[in-house]
Protein backbone atom coordinates (compact mmCIF):
# COMPACT_ATOMS: atom_id res chain seq x y z
CA UNK A 1 0.00 0.00 0.00
CA UNK A 2 1.10 3.32 -0.75
CA UNK A 3 0.19 6.79 -1.81
CA UNK A 4 0.93 7.96 -4.89
CA UNK A 5 1.74 11.73 -6.06
CA UNK A 6 2.42 12.80 -9.19
CA UNK A 7 3.79 16.78 -8.95
CA UNK A 8 3.79 19.08 -12.36
CA UNK A 9 5.37 16.12 -14.28
CA UNK A 10 5.96 16.93 -17.53
CA UNK A 11 7.80 14.64 -20.98
CA UNK A 12 8.80 15.33 -24.33
CA UNK A 13 9.99 13.53 -26.78
CA UNK A 14 12.47 15.50 -28.58
CA UNK A 15 10.69 19.07 -29.35
CA UNK A 16 7.04 17.05 -28.99
CA UNK A 17 5.36 17.81 -25.37
CA UNK A 18 3.39 15.01 -24.90
CA UNK A 19 2.24 15.55 -20.84
CA UNK A 20 2.16 18.69 -19.97
CA UNK A 21 2.42 19.48 -16.06
CA UNK A 22 0.30 16.50 -14.56
CA UNK A 23 -0.92 16.53 -10.72
CA UNK A 24 -2.69 13.99 -9.83
CA UNK A 25 -2.85 12.59 -5.69
CA UNK A 26 -3.49 8.94 -5.28
CA UNK A 27 -4.33 7.56 -1.66
CA UNK A 28 -3.46 4.70 -0.17
CA UNK A 29 -4.62 1.81 -1.55
CA UNK A 30 -6.61 3.38 -3.96
CA UNK A 31 -8.11 2.40 -7.02
CA UNK A 32 -7.61 4.88 -10.39
CA UNK A 33 -8.35 4.89 -13.54
CA UNK A 34 -6.84 7.24 -16.80
CA UNK A 35 -9.10 7.48 -19.21
CA UNK A 36 -9.33 9.80 -22.31
CA UNK A 37 -8.80 9.46 -25.87
CA UNK A 38 -5.75 7.80 -28.01
CA UNK A 39 -2.65 9.62 -27.78
CA UNK A 40 -3.71 11.83 -24.72
CA UNK A 41 -0.89 10.53 -23.27
CA UNK A 42 -2.12 7.68 -20.67
CA UNK A 43 0.23 5.29 -21.40
CA UNK A 44 3.67 7.60 -21.42
CA UNK A 45 1.96 8.67 -17.73
CA UNK A 46 2.46 4.85 -16.99
CA UNK A 47 5.66 4.84 -18.18
CA UNK A 48 6.69 7.39 -16.35
CA UNK A 49 5.64 6.13 -13.01
CA UNK A 50 6.42 2.71 -13.78
CA UNK A 51 10.45 3.82 -14.98
CA UNK A 52 10.21 2.84 -18.36
CA UNK A 53 10.50 6.20 -19.65
CA UNK A 54 12.61 9.12 -18.08
CA UNK A 55 10.53 12.08 -16.77
CA UNK A 56 11.05 15.70 -18.16
CA UNK A 57 10.06 17.39 -15.64
CA UNK A 58 8.19 16.94 -11.91
CA UNK A 59 8.35 14.37 -9.33
CA UNK A 60 6.68 11.46 -8.71
CA UNK A 61 6.68 10.32 -4.87
CA UNK A 62 5.68 6.56 -3.77
CA UNK A 63 5.25 6.75 0.07
CA UNK A 64 6.44 10.40 0.08
CA UNK A 65 9.60 9.51 -1.24
CA UNK A 66 11.26 10.61 -4.16
CA UNK A 67 11.06 7.87 -7.04
CA UNK A 68 11.12 9.73 -10.46
CA UNK A 69 15.21 9.09 -10.78
CA UNK A 70 15.04 5.70 -9.30
CA UNK A 71 15.35 2.15 -11.21
CA UNK A 72 12.38 0.64 -12.33
CA UNK A 73 13.37 -2.55 -9.94
CA UNK A 74 13.63 -0.26 -7.15
CA UNK A 75 10.57 1.61 -7.17
CA UNK A 76 7.85 -1.33 -6.26
CA UNK A 77 5.99 -1.23 -8.96
CA UNK A 78 4.49 -3.66 -11.49
CA UNK A 79 2.74 -2.88 -14.51
CA UNK A 80 0.66 -5.69 -16.62
CA UNK A 81 0.25 -4.51 -20.44
CA UNK A 82 -2.32 -5.31 -22.92
CA UNK A 83 0.22 -7.74 -24.79
CA UNK A 84 0.96 -10.11 -21.64
CA UNK A 85 3.79 -12.00 -23.31
CA UNK A 86 4.47 -14.90 -21.15
CA UNK A 87 7.72 -17.65 -21.21
CA UNK A 88 6.42 -19.99 -23.85
CA UNK A 89 8.83 -22.68 -22.59
CA UNK A 90 8.32 -22.25 -18.97
CA UNK A 91 5.01 -24.05 -17.04
CA UNK A 92 2.40 -21.18 -15.12
CA UNK A 93 4.21 -21.88 -12.07
CA UNK A 94 7.68 -20.88 -13.17
CA UNK A 95 6.23 -17.96 -15.56
CA UNK A 96 4.92 -16.68 -11.98
CA UNK A 97 7.87 -17.46 -10.05
CA UNK A 98 10.82 -16.41 -12.28
CA UNK A 99 11.18 -12.66 -10.87
CA UNK A 100 11.86 -14.37 -7.55
CA UNK A 101 14.30 -16.94 -9.10
CA UNK A 102 16.33 -13.76 -10.52
CA UNK A 103 16.12 -11.62 -7.38
CA UNK A 104 17.68 -14.83 -5.65
CA UNK A 105 14.70 -15.54 -3.43
CA UNK A 106 14.68 -19.23 -1.97
CA UNK A 107 13.09 -21.86 -3.91
CA UNK A 108 10.63 -22.63 -0.32
CA UNK A 109 9.59 -18.39 -1.30
CA UNK A 110 8.95 -18.89 -4.66
CA UNK A 111 7.15 -21.96 -4.00
CA UNK A 112 5.20 -20.33 -1.07
CA UNK A 113 4.47 -16.93 -3.09
CA UNK A 114 3.57 -18.41 -6.10
CA UNK A 115 1.12 -20.74 -4.13
CA UNK A 116 -0.30 -17.63 -2.85
CA UNK A 117 -0.80 -15.82 -6.16
CA UNK A 118 -2.31 -18.44 -7.73
CA UNK A 119 -4.85 -18.81 -4.81
CA UNK A 120 -6.34 -15.31 -4.91
CA UNK A 121 -6.08 -15.66 -9.02
CA UNK A 122 -7.67 -19.42 -9.16
CA UNK A 123 -4.74 -20.68 -10.97
CA UNK A 124 -4.12 -23.81 -8.24
CA UNK A 125 -4.89 -26.77 -10.48
CA UNK A 126 -3.15 -24.53 -13.72
CA UNK A 127 0.34 -24.21 -12.06
CA UNK A 128 1.91 -27.17 -14.48
CA UNK A 129 0.66 -26.16 -17.50
CA UNK A 130 1.92 -24.35 -20.74
CA UNK A 131 0.80 -21.12 -21.72
CA UNK A 132 0.02 -22.23 -24.74
CA UNK A 133 -2.82 -24.63 -22.99
CA UNK A 134 -4.30 -21.88 -21.20
CA UNK A 135 -7.10 -19.53 -22.21
CA UNK A 136 -7.02 -16.00 -22.81
CA UNK A 137 -8.26 -14.82 -19.55
CA UNK A 138 -5.76 -17.84 -17.76
CA UNK A 139 -3.26 -16.40 -19.87
CA UNK A 140 -4.11 -12.63 -18.52
CA UNK A 141 -4.32 -13.92 -14.57
CA UNK A 142 -0.67 -15.47 -15.13
CA UNK A 143 -0.01 -12.16 -16.12
CA UNK A 144 -1.17 -10.66 -12.85
CA UNK A 145 0.22 -13.49 -11.05
CA UNK A 146 3.89 -12.51 -12.23
CA UNK A 147 3.49 -8.95 -10.83
CA UNK A 148 1.56 -9.73 -7.48
CA UNK A 149 4.42 -12.30 -6.21
CA UNK A 150 6.35 -9.54 -5.86
CA UNK A 151 4.74 -7.76 -3.47
CA UNK A 152 4.62 -4.38 -5.13
CA UNK A 153 2.98 -1.48 -3.39
CA UNK A 154 1.61 0.27 -6.86
CA UNK A 155 0.21 -1.53 -9.72
CA UNK A 156 -0.12 -0.47 -12.72
CA UNK A 157 -2.63 -1.77 -15.77
CA UNK A 158 -2.56 -0.05 -19.48
CA UNK A 159 -5.41 -1.28 -21.07
CA UNK A 160 -4.79 -5.33 -19.63
CA UNK A 161 -8.66 -6.02 -21.16
CA UNK A 162 -8.51 -5.04 -24.84
CA UNK A 163 -7.46 -8.11 -26.51
CA UNK A 164 -10.33 -9.59 -24.60
CA UNK A 165 -13.93 -10.17 -26.03
CA UNK A 166 -16.49 -8.75 -24.57
CA UNK A 167 -17.78 -11.31 -22.27
CA UNK A 168 -14.34 -11.77 -21.11
CA UNK A 169 -13.83 -8.18 -20.42
CA UNK A 170 -16.50 -7.95 -18.08
CA UNK A 171 -15.55 -10.90 -15.78
CA UNK A 172 -12.16 -9.44 -15.55
CA UNK A 173 -13.04 -6.61 -14.55
CA UNK A 174 -14.85 -8.07 -11.49
CA UNK A 175 -12.04 -10.31 -11.30
CA UNK A 176 -9.89 -7.02 -11.32
CA UNK A 177 -11.74 -5.24 -8.47
CA UNK A 178 -11.28 -8.37 -6.39
CA UNK A 179 -7.83 -8.08 -6.71
CA UNK A 180 -7.72 -5.09 -5.20
CA UNK A 181 -9.86 -5.74 -2.05
CA UNK A 182 -7.59 -8.77 -1.38
CA UNK A 183 -4.57 -7.14 -1.75
CA UNK A 184 -5.44 -3.12 -0.87
CA UNK A 185 -2.71 -1.86 -2.63
CA UNK A 186 -2.85 1.31 -5.17
CA UNK A 187 -3.61 0.57 -8.54
CA UNK A 188 -3.38 2.84 -11.13
CA UNK A 189 -5.62 1.70 -14.17
CA UNK A 190 -5.71 2.86 -17.97
CA UNK A 191 -8.21 2.57 -20.27
CA UNK A 192 -9.95 4.51 -23.35
CA UNK A 193 -13.14 2.56 -22.04
CA UNK A 194 -15.34 4.84 -20.33
CA UNK A 195 -17.93 2.32 -19.29
CA UNK A 196 -14.78 0.25 -17.57
CA UNK A 197 -13.89 3.24 -15.57
CA UNK A 198 -16.88 4.41 -14.58
CA UNK A 199 -17.21 0.79 -12.88
CA UNK A 200 -14.18 0.20 -11.55
CA UNK A 201 -12.79 3.18 -10.17
CA UNK A 202 -12.58 4.95 -6.77
CA UNK A 203 -11.45 8.07 -8.81
CA UNK A 204 -10.80 9.18 -12.21
CA UNK A 205 -8.48 11.19 -14.06
CA UNK A 206 -9.76 12.45 -17.49
CA UNK A 207 -6.67 13.09 -19.62
CA UNK A 208 -6.96 14.85 -23.22
CA UNK A 209 -4.07 16.16 -24.85
CA UNK A 210 -1.76 15.83 -22.94
CA UNK A 211 -3.44 17.24 -19.78
CA UNK A 212 -5.64 16.60 -16.86
CA UNK A 213 -9.27 17.47 -17.57
CA UNK A 214 -10.50 16.77 -14.53
CA UNK A 215 -10.49 14.17 -11.77
CA UNK A 216 -13.10 12.96 -9.27
CA UNK A 217 -15.26 9.95 -8.54
CA UNK A 218 -17.14 8.31 -10.94
CA UNK A 219 -20.37 9.89 -9.54
CA UNK A 220 -18.60 13.84 -9.39
CA UNK A 221 -17.64 13.10 -13.14
CA UNK A 222 -21.40 12.01 -13.69
CA UNK A 223 -23.57 14.87 -11.94
CA UNK A 224 -20.75 17.48 -12.38
CA UNK A 225 -18.63 17.28 -15.33
CA UNK A 226 -15.92 20.03 -15.42
CA UNK A 227 -16.59 20.64 -19.29
CA UNK A 228 -17.70 19.66 -22.10
CA UNK A 229 -15.13 17.71 -23.42
CA UNK A 230 -14.94 15.69 -19.99
CA UNK A 231 -19.24 15.46 -20.53
CA UNK A 232 -18.97 14.12 -23.64
CA UNK A 233 -16.60 11.39 -22.78
CA UNK A 234 -18.25 10.24 -19.71
CA UNK A 235 -21.83 10.38 -21.43
CA UNK A 236 -20.67 8.92 -24.43
CA UNK A 237 -20.98 4.98 -25.37
CA UNK A 238 -18.23 2.95 -25.23
P1 LIG B 1 -2.28 6.97 -25.07
O1 LIG B 1 -1.72 5.86 -24.25
O2 LIG B 1 -3.19 7.88 -24.30
O3 LIG B 1 -2.95 6.48 -26.32
P2 LIG B 1 0.50 7.66 -25.48
O4 LIG B 1 1.00 8.00 -24.12
O5 LIG B 1 0.86 6.35 -26.04
O6 LIG B 1 -1.07 7.91 -25.55
O7 LIG B 1 1.03 8.76 -26.50
C1 LIG B 1 0.92 10.16 -26.25
C2 LIG B 1 1.64 10.92 -27.34
O8 LIG B 1 3.04 10.71 -27.22
C3 LIG B 1 1.27 10.47 -28.75
O9 LIG B 1 1.23 11.62 -29.57
C4 LIG B 1 2.41 9.56 -29.13
O10 LIG B 1 2.59 9.55 -30.53
C5 LIG B 1 3.59 10.21 -28.42
N1 LIG B 1 4.65 9.24 -28.06
C6 LIG B 1 4.53 8.19 -27.21
N2 LIG B 1 5.69 7.54 -27.07
C7 LIG B 1 6.57 8.18 -27.88
C8 LIG B 1 7.96 7.98 -28.19
N3 LIG B 1 8.66 7.00 -27.62
N4 LIG B 1 8.53 8.85 -29.05
C9 LIG B 1 7.83 9.86 -29.60
N5 LIG B 1 6.53 10.10 -29.36
C10 LIG B 1 5.91 9.28 -28.51
MG1 LIG C 1 -1.80 3.77 -24.54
Amino acid sequence: MAPLTIQQATKSFGGLQVLHGIDIDMNDGEFVVLVGPSGCGKSTLLRLIAGLEDITTGEIRIDGKGVSRLHPKDRDIAMVFQSYALYPHMTVAENMGFSLRMRGESAEVQRRKVEDAANILDLGPLLDRYPRQLSGGQRQRVAMGRAIVRDPKVFLFDEPLSNLDAKLRVQMRSEIRSLHKALKTTIVYVTHDQIEAMTMADKIVVMRGGHVEQIGSPMTLYDAPANVFVAGFIGSPA
